[in-house]
């Protein structure tokens, strides 16, 4: 048996390229007791990042990218999966250090799976994806930390990608005001009718700041690290919440203490690849509960395994609106 995978090499001089391969299923990795026959997976800015080789995010090679997908079980000798059960996984590691889902066959380890929300299909579930997940675990974490609708607006960075967006559609539905920062104005229409009540140029965060700014957020979703994440601490009102997940200026932080210790500003860092059993099916029920599938719609590109390559290089090049499911069948 043979399936269909895209597949990462690196040569004696460490150059990274990926192909579409065919596989035999004999080839799949020892460590994991359950298969998945995939139906969908997706590329996220990690995948971009591996399949390009532009920074070091693949362990060991060959390697299958593909940090998140949806499929139905084939076979498994673990007691908690079935042949037949409907299943997603996000994270772990997988598409890094063990294969992942840009392929049409999955072995992994029956923990690292949850159960598809029932009011999911596929394909809905992958629309929402890793990026979908993350933008409700730094919702969530706005929350804990009692960041209410009425407490006032919420800056969401990186607005145009995959967590940007979900971002908005969440808050929005739970019925904050949303302001993006976007370094695409011209995407307005698109921010907006996903809930976002204004946007700022991403420009008017990118730059060295001051440590202490004017207060204009009452949260913060930030997708986008380095000189923004600093300039949206300095600007969080007093008590605030940054939920901090994403690196896309950079993975630095150029900041002061200022924001936490004069207005008790609290910086939650949200890990979407270890994140426990319950957070996580925590935040998939919860986001299929509160966006409509007209949203995953708005946000969702669909495109072939094929096409992976291509579009990978697009979506580190910032050219890519919102969030991209790979149809590998
Ligand atoms: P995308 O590539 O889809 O989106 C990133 C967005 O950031 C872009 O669309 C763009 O938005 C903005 N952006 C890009 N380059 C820059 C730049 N140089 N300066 C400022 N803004 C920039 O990625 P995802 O949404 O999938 O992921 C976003 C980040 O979150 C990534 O760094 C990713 O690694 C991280 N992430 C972390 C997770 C975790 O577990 N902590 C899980 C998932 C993602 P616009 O055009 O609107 O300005």
């Amino acid at each position: 048996m043979s399936f269909n995978a895209l597949l990462i090499n690196r040569s004696e001089d460490k150059k990274v390229s990926a192909s579409l391969e065919t596989i035999d299923e004999s080839q799949l990795p020892e460590d994991g007791d359950v298969i998945v026959d995939i139906d969908y997976s997706t590329l996220n800015y990690k995948d971009g990042l591996a399949i390009t080789g532009a920074a070091p995010v693949v362990r060991k090679y060959p390697m299958v990218p593909g940090i998140d997908f949806a499929g139905t079980v084939s076979e498994s000798s673990n007691p908690n999966w079935q042949t037949g059960d409907k299943v997603i996984l996000n994270g772990w590691g997988v598409g890094e250090g063990h294969w992942g889902g840009l392929a049409q066959k999955a072995k992994v380890k029956g923990e690292w799976l949850i159960a598809k929300p029932e009011r999911l299909n596929s394909y809905q579930a992958m629309a929402i994806g890793t990026a979908g997940y993350t933008a409700m675990l730094c919702v969530m974490a706005l929350q804990k930390h009692d960041v209410k609708p009425e407490d006032g607006e919420i800056l969401v960075t990186g607005a145009n990608g995959g967590v940007g967006s979900f971002a908005i559609a969440i808050l929005s539905a739970y019925g904050y005001d949303v302001v993006a920062s976007t370094g695409r104005p011209e995407e307005m229409d698109y921010l907006t009718e996903l809930g976002a009540k204004s946007s700022i140029n991403r420009s008017e965060l990118s730059e060295p700041g001051k440590p202490l700014d004017k207060e204009r957020w009452a949260g913060v979703v930030d997708a986008v690290g380095s000189h923004t994440l600093a300039n949206a601490c300095a600007q969080t009102k007093y008590g605030g919440t940054v939920a901090a997940c994403g690196l896309a200026q950079g993975f630095d932080l150029p900041a002061t203490v200022m924001p936490f210790i004069l207005r008790g500003v609290t910086l939650a860092g949200v890990d979407s690849v270890n994140a426990p059993l319950a957070k996580r099916q925590e935040a998939w029920d919860k986001i299929a509960e509160i966006l409509s599938p007209e949203v995953y719609e708005k946000v969702v590109k669909k495109i072939a395994l094929s096409e992976a390559i291509d579009v990978a290089g697009q979506l580190l090049e910032g050219k890519v609106r919102g969030r991209v499911v790979v149809d590998v069948n």
